[in-house]
């Protein structure tokens, strides 16, 4: 079964892990040494192991922990992200809307599944996207390639190119595309010729097709049982022509996994699909929050670790609520605010609760990128005394230019700042308008 052997090493550390009520630094570097040696064992690149551990082992250790879970559960959430982050985030569907006909161009090796993978697409596009689906096969090499694609089209009831003996895979592209056009299909899908290793000839080939067909998918299948071969190959197609994805086959047959793991960090192209047997049916979307969580298997401990951070979240922004409502919102709560943004990315619950905020995720938006625009605002906020941190009007133009050149920032920055803070104070009394904390909690639902 897929992952499986991973699934049951990191089980058996987060097990170990979880029972704990307080956990100190050495307590989850440790884990994360065990995590690091079953990412290995399950054949995931090591450059993607590194930079996967070092990122979990920054996050977790000195976070605090949240409220109501323990710091074990809290290092499960954190390399759960850590992993669906790694599998690449989204589920990375066809994109094909455009004008029909849509072309989709299946590149890979010689019995990587390439041509049935075709056939499973063709069939999830008639079925479940309701699409009109024509196939042809480009591969004029092996005999009767081009009757296994007619024959999978009868299975699947999918239409294929009628067969055209003599023709170059240019030609039948061509003729496949009026086709297309001419028969009014939202989906072209090229099967290309397979080759045995990545060959010179077979590359040009391929740009030849791709240049006359303008394909707006061009997804390569790789076999997941040969591992980092695998990404290896993804890397070396991935240089010859502009891939959109990976569909990865006989993930059925892979307890190990690396290939999976490791295929977006290595060729920043997303895994789209996975083969998992050889019946037309066996082909799955690739959700990388899913088999994360199937990975880790502990789906009960990341969604208790969601409930308790949207738990804090509501609570903080009562908290920042009641004080704001008192007229009381001064630099420190904004720098509070700030912090909690860090923390949660930018794009915390809080953030779309308080109308204030808006303007200031606005500001962000518009500034140098989250991350270093709330370090400069941080560093402003840190270079006032605390006297004008409760007071901001105190802030003249002479206390602006020492802000600035405290913080190694501008005028302009400082300014900024004061107009977001302003923003917000304002929203705080349309707020209150409204009837202080009840209005506050209509807005927030
Ligand atoms: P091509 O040469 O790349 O076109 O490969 P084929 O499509 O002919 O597939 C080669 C073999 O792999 C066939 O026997 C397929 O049934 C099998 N195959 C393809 N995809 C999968 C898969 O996801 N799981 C399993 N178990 N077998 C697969």
């Amino acid at each position: 079964v897929m992952f499986e052997s991973l699934s049951d090493r990191l089980g058996g550390v987060f097990d170990r892990l979880r029972g704990r009520g307080a956990l100190n630094e050495a307590d989850v570097r440790a884990a994360l040494r065990e995590v690091r040696i079953a990412l290995l064992e399950a054949d995931v690149a090591l450059p993607v192991v590194r930079q996967f551990v070092d990122g979990v082992t920054e996050k977790a250790v000195g976070q605090s922990v949240l409220k109501s879970i323990t710091p074990g559960q809290q290092v499960v959430k954190i390399v759960n992200d850590a992993l669906t982050e790694m599998l690449g985030s989204d589920a990375a569907d066809l994109d094909l809307d455009v004008t029909p006909p849509a072309v989709v161009m299946m590149v890979g090796l010689q019995g990587s599944g390439k041509t049935t993978t075709t056939a499973k697409i063709a069939k999830r596009l008639t079925e479940k996207g309701r699409k009109k689906v024509l196939m042809a096969s480009l591969d004029v090499n092996r005999p009767a390639a081009q009757e296994q694609l007619a024959t999978l089209g009868t299975q699947v009831s999918v239409a294929t190119l009628p067969i055209v003996a003599g023709q170059t895979p240019v030609d039948i592209a061509r003729r496949a595309l009026q086709a297309a056009k001419l028969q009014g299909f939202d989906v072209l899908m090229l099967d290309t010729a397979g080759r045995l290793h990545v060959d010179q000839a077979l590359m040009e080939e391929m740009r030849a097709v791709a240049e006359i067909s303008t394909p707006h998918e061009i997804l390569l299948v790789v076999d997941a049982l040969t591992g980092q071969d695998a990404v290896n190959v993804a890397t070396n197609f991935s240089q010859q022509v502009a891939l959109t994805g990976v569909v990865l086959t006989r993930m059925d047959g892979d307890a190990r996994g690396g290939a999976a793991l490791s295929m977006r960090a290595v060729t920043g192209k997303p895994i789209k699909f996975v083969g998992t047997g050889e019946k037309l049916d066996g082909l799955e979307l690739f959700q990388p929050s899913r088999v994360a969580g199937r990975i880790l298997g502990m789906g009960d401990v990341v969604s208790l670790v969601e409930r308790a951070a949207e738990t804090i979240q509501v609570e903080e922004a009562e908290a920042l609520a009641a004080k704001m409502a008192k007229g009381q919102f001064d630099m420190n709560d904004l720098r509070a605010q700030f912090n909690q943004m860090k923390r949660m990315g930018g794009l915390g619950a809080l953030a779309g609760m308080l109308p204030g905020v808006k303007q200031v995720k606005q500001a962000m938006a518009n500034g140098a990128g989250d991350d270093k625009m709330l370090v400069r605002l941080d560093a402003i906020i840190g270079s006032m005394t605390p006297k004008e941190r409760s007071k901001p009007e105190l802030l003249n133009a002479k206390r602006k230019i020492r802000i600035a050149k405290g913080s190694g920032t501008t005028v302009q920055e400082v300014n900024k700042l004061l107009k977001m803070h302003q923003e917000m104070a304002n929203a705080m009394k349309k707020i209150r308008k409204m009837g202080g904390l009840k209005g506050l909690g209509a807005m927030m639902g």
